[in-house]
């Protein structure tokens, strides 16, 4: 089972990410094999398989605990659509944690400007607790305890500057790229 997004949440993504997620392209689905666990949620290929524990019909009218975690899965969505790929950097990324996948989402911005400088755990954990503090929610995975959101403005600002996804189409049986 498969859905688009919906008008209410295309409107609260556009709040963070702006034009920089092809949004009419994007497939929202449950993770119902439950792929790592059955808490957990996971973006492989720019489309989010929600854990059914998470899974909801429209995120848009959701907690700001559940838009926690679907603003960390579209942000592996951009990912995916500005040609980082989320699959490998993963396994890349928990054979470089040796088994402590949990680790790797913790991140410090003290003297960081460039959103690349993170790892994609991190950065999804950072568009997802910038989300929530701006809307006056808790951070999960900031190294520290009380930031603020300007310690944000650097990092967001070179996120920001990332332009439109890439998508590939099949048409007359070649691959065309578009902006989404
Ligand atoms: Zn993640």
């Amino acid at each position: 089972m498969e859905r688009t997004l919906t008008f209410g949440e295309k409107n609260l993504l556009a709040s963070i990410f702006g034009a920089m997620l092809p949004y009419g392209e994007i497939r929202v689905r449950i993770n119902s094999a439950e792929i790592g666990g059955e808490n957990n949620s996971i973006t492989p290929e720019g489309h989010p398989y929600f854990s059914p524990h998470h899974a909801k019909s429209d995120f848009s009218s959701a907690t700001l605990d559940e838009q926690w975690i679907f603003f960390h899965e579209m942000t592996h969505s951009w990912q995916y659509f500005h040609n980082i790929r989320p699959l490998a950097n993963a396994i890349g990324l928990f054979i470089a944690s040796m088994g402590n996948y949990q680790g790797t989402y913790k991140y410090d911005l003290a003297g960081k400007t460039r959103f690349g400088d993170f790892n994609i755990e991190q950065q999804a954990s950072l568009v997802a607790d910038y989300f929530s503090l701006s809307k006056g929610g808790a951070v999960r995975d900031n190294a520290s305890r009380t930031p603020k959101l300007t310690d944000y403005d650097l990092v967001i600002r070179d996120f920001r500057a990332s332009g439109r996804p890439t998508v590939w189409h099949a048409q007359n049986g070649r691959w065309v790229r578009t902006g989404g």
